[in-house]
C-alpha cells in the first residue's frame, strides 16, 4: 500500500503494540476499490516501526513521507473498550445458551427479599428430634407440651374459647438445648419447621430483612399448621433507639425488620396454625415491644443444666459412643465434675473422649477417655514440648501447691480433684482443679476462704523463695474482683453497711456516680480485705510448711497428684468434707442414691 501511495497517514499505538492505517478516500488495493479505509495491524517493536518505515520509504523512492502520529494515551481506554465489548459479547453468549443466567438481571434483585429458611419437614424421611432426645428441661418441656397439644387439635382449644397461641420465646445461655427443643416441638406435633437465624435477615440494602421476615411468614403461612423458628432473634430485634435522626442507613434497616416482624406476629393472630419460636441469650437488649404480653405468650427460661439434668445429658450422649461400660457408671461422676457446662459442652466432652479413644487405637471408649475430655475442656490440652526451666518447675509447684493446700486446711473450700504442673495450651503453667458445690448463696466468709485459696500461690512463692513471680496475675484479678464485689455489690462491708454502688459502666457515664469520698472508703477497705486475707493465708502457710513442702516435692517429681495421694501424703482435709459435698472418693459408691442425694 505504501509503494502505491495510498496510505494517508499512520497511527502508532505503542502501548498496545498496535498500527492504525488510514488509506485515502477511494484507495485502491490489489486493483479493487477498499470498503473501508482503515486498517489495523500489529507490530513487534512500536519503538522501531518508524525508523523501519523511513527506510523503506527511501528504498522505495518516496520523498514526501507518511504522516505518522503516536497516541498514547487512548491505549487504556481502548483497553477498557476491548474488554468491555468482550465481555459484553460473553454475557450475551451466556444468556442466550440455556440454564446459564446472566450474573445482572432483575431476576437475582427479587430473589434477594426472599427467605433461606431451613424446613424440616417431619413428613418426608428422617426421625427428628423428640422430646425424649432433649434430656433434662422438665420444666420447660411441660411448657411447649401445650403447644404441641395446641397444634395437634386446635379445636379444642377453640371451643372454649381460648385464644390462640402465638408462640413463645426461648431465653438462655448458648448451648443449653433451645433449638433442639423448637425442633422436638415440631417433630411431635408433626408440622414442618422453618428456621432461621436472625442474622440471615440483616442486609446492607435497605428493605431486605423487611421483605425477608414478610416471605418467611407467607411461606409460613402456606404451610400451617407449622412452626417457624428465629433463632438469635436479638439480631434483628433490638431496642429501636427512638431518635429520628438515626433514622437512616443501617439502623434504620434494623428498625424497618423488626417493624415488619411486629407487624407479622400481630397479623398472625387471625391465622390459626403458626406458631412462633424464637431464642436468644441477650433478651436485655429486645426491644421491649417484642418482650410485650400479646406477643410471645411464654417466655422460657433455658439455663445452665443442674447436676441432675447434666447427669441426663450425659447419659444421652454416653448412650450414642461405644463404652466400656454402662453409661450410668459414668454419668453421676461427669456431671459432677462439670458444673457451669452446658449441654453443648457435655456433648463435646463425650465426642472428645470417643475420639482420644480412637486416636489410642481403642475399641471402647474407656474412663480415662471421658477424664482426659473434661480436663481438655477445663484447662486445654497438656503441652509436654514447652518446657520450663528447673527453677520455674519448682515455682510453679510451690505456686500449685499453695492453692491445694489453703484450700485443704479452710472449711469453705471447694474439694480439690487434682493438681498439676503439666503446662497446658492454653497458657496455664499448671492448675489445682476442684469439683465446685453448685451453691448459688455465698456467706461473707465462703468468700473470704475463696480469696485465700487464691492468694495461697503467691503467699507459697513469697515464704519460700522470698520473691514473687508474674504468675500469679490471674489470681490477683480473682482476689481483686472479690474484694470489690463485696464490698460495692453485696454490701457486706461493716463500715458502710448493707449498699449497692452503682459503677460508672452501669450507670453509662465516664464519671463514677458516687463521691470521690466514697471512692476513698471502698480503695482502702479493698485493700484492708485483701491484705487481711493474704495475711491469714501467709499465717496458715507458715503454719504447716511441712505439708506444703510435702505435696510441692511430690508433685515435681510426679506432676500430678490425684486427691487420694494427697491424703496419703498429707492426710484427710481439715474440715469434715462429707458435709460440704461428695468426696471425689465416695462418687463410685454413692452412684446408685445419687438421685436422692440433693446438690
Ligand atoms: P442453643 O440453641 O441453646 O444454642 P442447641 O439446641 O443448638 O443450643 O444445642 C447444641 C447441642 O448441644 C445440641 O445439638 C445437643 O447435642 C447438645 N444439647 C444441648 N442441650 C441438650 C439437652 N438438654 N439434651 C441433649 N443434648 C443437648
Amino acid at each position: 500500500m505504501l509503494a502505491t501511495g495510498e496510505v494517508k497517514e499512520l497511527i502508532i499505538r505503542p502501548d498496545m503494540e498496535m498500527v492504525t492505517i488510514i488509506l485515502h478516500d477511494g484507495a485502491i488495493i490489489k486493483g479493487k476499490k477498499v470498503t473501508s479505509t482503515i486498517f489495523h495491524m500489529a507490530i513487534a517493536d512500536a519503538s522501531k516501526f518508524e525508523e523501519k518505515l523511513r527506510e523503506i520509504e527511501l528504498r522505495l523512492g518516496i520523498t514526501e513521507g507518511v504522516a505518522v502520529t503516536y497516541d498514547r494515551h487512548s491505549d487504556i481506554t481502548g483497553r477498557i473498550m476491548v474488554l468491555i465489548l468482550f465481555f459484553a459479547l460473553l454475557m450475551s453468549i451466556a444468556s442466550r445458551m440455556k440454564g446459564v443466567r446472566s450474573p445482572i438481571s432483575m431476576d437475582s434483585f427479587s430473589q434477594m427479599g426472599r427467605a433461606k429458611f431451613t424446613l424440616v419437614d417431619p413428613f418426608e424421611g428422617g426421625r427428628g428430634v423428640l422430646f425424649k432426645d432433649v434430656a433434662g428441661l422438665q420444666e420447660a418441656k411441660q411448657e411447649v407440651k401445650e403447644f404441641v397439644d395446641y397444634l395437634k387439635a386446635p379445636q379444642k382449644y377453640q371451643r372454649l374459647g381460648a385464644k390462640v397461641p402465638k408462640g413463645a420465646l426461648l431465653l438462655g445461655p448458648p448451648g443449653c438445648g433451645k433449638t433442639l427443643l423448637a425442633k422436638a416441638v415440631a417433630t411431635e406435633a408433626q408440622v414442618p419447621f422453618l428456621s432461621m437465624n436472625g442474622s440471615e435477615f440483616i442486609e446492607m440494602i435497605g428493605g431486605l430483612g423487611a421483605a425477608r421476615v414478610r416471605d418467611l411468614f407467607q411461606e409460613g403461612k402456606k404451610r400451617a399448621p407449622c412452626i417457624i423458628y428465629i433463632d438469635e432473634i436479638d439480631a434483628i430485634g433490638r431496642q429501636r433507639s427512638g431518635t429520628e435522626s438515626m433514622g437512616q442507613g443501617s439502623s434504620g434497616e434494623l428498625e424497618q425488620t423488626l417493624n415488619q416482624l411486629l407487624v407479622e406476629m400481630d397479623g398472625m393472630a387471625s391465622k390459626e396454625g403458626v406458631l412462633m419460636l424464637a431464642s436468644t441469650n441477650r433478651a436485655d437488649i429486645l426491644d421491649k415491644a417484642l418482650l410485650r404480653p400479646g406477643r410471645f405468650d411464654r417466655h422460657i427460661l433455658i439455663d445452665l443444666p443442674t447436676l441432675q439434668e447434666r447427669k441426663e445429658i450425659f447419659e444421652k450422649h454416653l448412650s450414642d459412643i461405644k463404652l466400656d461400660s454402662k453409661p450410668a457408671q459414668f454419668s453421676g461422676k461427669h456431671a459432677r465434675l462439670t458444673p457451669g457446662f452446658s449441654g453443648a459442652d457435655i456433648a463435646n466432652v463425650c465426642n472428645e473422649a470417643a475420639l482420644h479413644a480412637a486416636r489410642q487405637c481403642q475399641t471402647k471408649v474407656s474412663a480415662s477417655n471421658l477424664e482426659y475430655a473434661v480436663e481438655r475442656l477445663v484447662g486445654g490440652t497438656e503441652k509436654r514440648s514447652h518446657a520450663l526451666s528447673l527453677v520455674e518447675r519448682r515455682v510453679v509447684a510451690y505456686h500449685e501447691s499453695g492453692h491445694a493446700l489453703v484450700g485443704w486446711l479452710l472449711p469453705n473450700s471447694d474439694i480439690l480433684l487434682k493438681v498439676t504442673i503439666v503446662p497446658r495450651t492454653s497458657l496455664a503453667l499448671g492448675f489445682a482443679q476442684y469439683t465446685p458445690s453448685e451453691q448459688k448463696l455465698h456467706s461473707k466468709e465462703e468468700l473470704f476462704d475463696k480469696m485465700c485459696v487464691a492468694l495461697g500461690g503467691r503467699a507459697a512463692e513469697n515464704i519460700i523463695f522470698n520473691k514473687i513471680t508474674t504468675g500469679a496475675q490471674n489470681d490477683l484479678e480473682k482476689v481483686t474482683k472479690i474484694a470489690y464485689a463485696q464490698i460495692k455489690k453485696f454490701g457486706m462491708n461493716t463500715n458502710l453497711g448493707p449498699i449497692y454502688i452503682t459503677d460508672a459502666e452501669e450507670s453509662g457515664s465516664y464519671n463514677h456516680p458516687f463521691s470521690e469520698n466514697l471512692h476513698r472508703i471502698i480503695d482502702k477497705e479493698a485493700q484492708n480485705l485483701v491484705s487481711s486475707a493474704y495475711q491469714k493465708t501467709e499465717e496458715l502457710l507458715k503454719k504447716n510448711l511441712d505439708k506444703l513442702e510435702k505435696i510441692a516435692e511430690a508433685l515435681l517429681e510426679k506432676k500430678t497428684l490425684s486427691y487420694d495421694e494427697v491424703v496419703t501424703l498429707i492426710g484427710p482435709p481439715a474440715y469434715d468434707v462429707a458435709n460440704r459435698a461428695l468426696e471425689p472418693v465416695e462418687f463410685e459408691k454413692s452412684l446408685k442414691n445419687l438421685g436422692e442425694k440433693d446438690e
